[in-house]
């Protein structure tokens, strides 16, 4: 994937020497409808692709069985998969088809009974709590429905918590732009009980990309908003994607929300039944009716 400035010169991802990645010049990349292959003559490439492994995070032959004997649920059956840096992707799925499941391992939050997954290089299938735990801080960002704020922090402390936890200070510049990204420049000093539904979904969206994480995974991110703090919060997880290079998994049961997306991944009965970019809102209505 390509990242393109204006000829200004004017670098859209904060930190070109990190996190950004793709397939190399010449490789072909997945197709994709919001990034033209014949971008505008005015449009340049402004960031180095540094690594030539696109995916991020990868499952491999990954089944996940609850209980034992007659009792047993295979919720996830033989599924691999890749996903790509750099691109927004959106699970979704009848209830009880696998989801939660699906994004819970490949975070490394659950084990699969079979298979492995790959999170930024490394196999994760196999590590104890405490490097899972510190994979988790060093390497992913978490969106929730419910938000999930400390109501005794402020917007802003809430916003840098994950580098807090991690012992680090954020860059003074980089919080400035996620503030004014998620537009939520007089809201710092703002209590969770003082902001809207949305705007915390904003500081919680802000939150997960303070440590340029390697991927956020957002579960069902827009299942608590109205529809305009929905699409607000669609917004910046296509700019997080777009302009900061971000990597998002995310399950929702929102149409409109999928379409944001690259990518769909459809799950019935803990399998792929449809990959595919998603199209609009009504494409993916009229697919979610052939598959539930
Ligand atoms: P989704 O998120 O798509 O609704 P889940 O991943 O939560 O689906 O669940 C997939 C299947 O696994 C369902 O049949 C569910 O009942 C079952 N399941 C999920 N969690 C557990 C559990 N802790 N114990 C037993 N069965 C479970
Ligand atoms: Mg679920």
């Amino acid at each position: 994937m390509y990242f393109f400035g204006e000829r200004s010169g004017r670098q859209l991802n904060p930190d070109p020497s990190k996190k950004l990645s793709g397939p190399l010049p010449g490789e072909a990349r997945q197709p994709n409808e919001s990034r033209p292959d014949n971008p505008p003559t005015d449009w340049i490439p402004c960031v180095t692709v540094s690594q030539a492994n696109g995916q991020v995070v990868t499952a491999s032959g990954v089944s996940r069985r609850y209980g034992e004997g007659e009792a047993a649920v295979d919720a996830l059956v033989d599924i691999s998969t890749g996903f790509d840096r750099g691109r927004f992707t959106a699970i979704m799925g009848p209830s009880g088809s696998g989801k939660s499941t699906l994004m819970h391992i490949l975070a490394g939050l659950d084990a699969p009974t079979a298979g492995t997954v790959t999170l930024d290089g490394e196999q994760i299938t196999g590590l104890d709590d405490a490097a899972l735990t510190k994979l988790r801080r060093d390497k992913l960002g978490f969106v929730f429905q419910f938000f999930n704020l400390l109501p005794v922090l402020t917007a802003e402390e809430n916003l840098v918590l994950p580098l807090s936890i991690a012992g680090r200070k954020p860059d003074a510049e980089w919080l400035d732009r996620l503030v004014r990204t998620v537009g939520l420049e007089d809201r710092r000093a703002h209590r969770p009980s003082e902001l809207s539904g949305g705007q915390q979904q904003r500081v919680a969206v802000a939150r997960a990309l303070v440590s340029k994480p390697a991927v956020v995974f957002a579960d069902e991110p827009t299942g608590n908003l109205d529809s305009k703090a929905s699409a607000d919060v669609m917004k910046l997880l296509r700019q997080a994607v777009d302009e900061f290079g971000q990597t998002v998994i995310m399950v929702t049961h929102d149409p409109v929300a999928a379409a944001h997306a690259d990518r769909l991944i459809t799950l019935r009965d803990g399998g792929i039944v449809h990959d595919a970019a998603p199209g609009d809102a009504d494409e993916v209505i009229e697919l979610m009716k052939t598959i539930d």
